[in-house]
């Protein structure tokens, strides 16, 4: 019954773990989730106020294709601001979610068999909605010394006559790390030298620690920002994964053809989510910031725990709510018991003995990493690391 292009699509292989989670958690069991890719808060009341006030004006009607243009003024405004990015509202479309922006850009660029560079370590919804839009995933190989970044001659080896376009994380999940200026100046003459276009998913902007900043690939030069889909959403923000609502802003040509796709498709995200998230955007302030402190320590205490752990090396996180841990000492000492022997089978034991949720590293290509969320409390934390501890010692 299913189409070709379905069948290549492979199936999350953390589902199974995911939902013995929840199975756990609905069982009344003490379960500590490392494993949530969400802020932990809820949605500012300001927002969802926001949501309020627009169902009871009544925009709970069909709208723009591109969305609601006062939230593309806002968010033209915000990328001037924030990036000193110049992109008309008409350059912007509103999609259901950043993942809606990035499946819809594949869909609106790619003919069949063209190439997308994917970096690992992955996210792993990227090459599966590039299979899904006929294209063919490449990935780029990274080294743990530049703590998996992607070097210039990276991607010069990746790519070929077929490659059309690379999806750029950064901050990156599920490493944590992000680009400097002098990184994506370098990848950047690489890519105009070759026209290769950019998806550049800038979800975790907000989440950067220490005194490291985010820059946005786009406002390198006016060459660069003509090859890029620049994509970023609500959900981590904002806490509004729920309301699932993002962006993407590129040139005429490009918000042209996405507009082709989300109005056979979508048609639009709910109105009512972008009226909230006009007010998101337009009365942001402190409560953000207060955020980002509130991560940051929860940071500093997931670090704290993880250096006391003999075996486990980790990619220090300088933004995004992830640790990217290496667990192949603790891998390799215990083949026998863990099947199978890789972080799959290191964190279903996890979850079956101690009861705390990881993601394993197969989820972004890396079978000997896990990745933790802080996205917790710090009371959670320290739980659950005094569990992962003992399970260590244990087996
Ligand atoms: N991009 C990355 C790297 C993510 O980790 C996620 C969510 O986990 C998304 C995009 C999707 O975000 P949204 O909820 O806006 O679709």
């Amino acid at each position: 019954m299913l189409s070709d292009r379905v069948k290549n699509c492979g199936e999350s292989m953390t589902l199974s773990l995911a939902e013995k989670a929840k199975k756990l958690k609905e069982n009344g069991e003490s379960v500590v989730d490392f494993g949530t890719g969400e802020p932990d808060f809820k949605t500012p009341d300001y927002i969802c106020d926001g949501g309020k006030a627009a169902i009871d004006a009544g925009y709970t009607k069909y709208d723009a294709v591109a969305g609601v243009s006062a939230l593309r003024q806002v968010i033209s405004k915000k990328l001037r601001e924030d990036h000193g990015l110049d992109y008309a509202p008409d350059n912007i479309i509103i999609n259901s979610g950043a993942k809606s922006a990035i499946f819809i850009a594949l869909q609106t660029i790619l003919n069949p068999g063209d190439e997308v560079i994917v970096v690992r370590p992955y996210w792993v919804s990227y090459t599966e909605m590039i299979r899904l839009a006929g294209g063919v995933p490449v990935i780029a190989e990274t080294q743990r010394e530049n703590q998996f970044k992607l070097t210039p001659e990276e991607l010069i080896y990746a790519i070929t006559p077929k490659t059309k376009a690379i999806i750029l994380n950064s901050p990156t999940n599920p490493t944590g790390v992000i680009y400097s200026l002098e990184e994506l100046l370098k990848l950047s003459e690489v890519l105009v030298r070759n026209k290769i276009m950019v998806i550049s998913d800038e979800v975790y902007e907000e989440f950067v620690y220490g005194d490291r900043n985010h820059i946005s690939i786009a406002s390198l030069n006016s060459e660069i920002k003509a090859l890029t889909i620049l994509v970023n959403g609500f959900s981590k923000t904002f806490a509004m994964t729920g309301w699932r609502l993002g962006y993407a802003a590129a040139t005429s040509e490009i918000v042209a053809g996405m507009k082709r796709v989300q109005g056979h498709t979508l048609s639009h995200p709910s109105t009512i989510s972008q009226y909230a998230g006009r007010v998101a955007l337009a009365e942001k302030g402190a409560v953000t910031d207060d955020i980002i402190r509130e991560f940051d320590e929860r940071r500093q205490a997931m670090l704290q725990r993880l250096d006391q752990i003999p075996g486990i090396d980790y990619i220090y996180p300088e933004s995004t709510f992830y640790i990217f841990v290496d667990i192949e000492e603790i891998l390799s000492n215990r083949k026998k018991v863990l099947n199978p022997d890789t972080s799959l089978g290191f964190c279903e034991k996890l979850l079956d003995s101690a009861r705390v949720v990881a993601v394993p590293g197969e989820s972004f290509g890396m079978p000997n990493y896990i990745r933790l969320s802080f996205a917790t409390t710090i009371e959670a934390i320290e739980e659950g690391f005094d569990r992962i501890e003992k399970f260590v010692n244990q087996y």
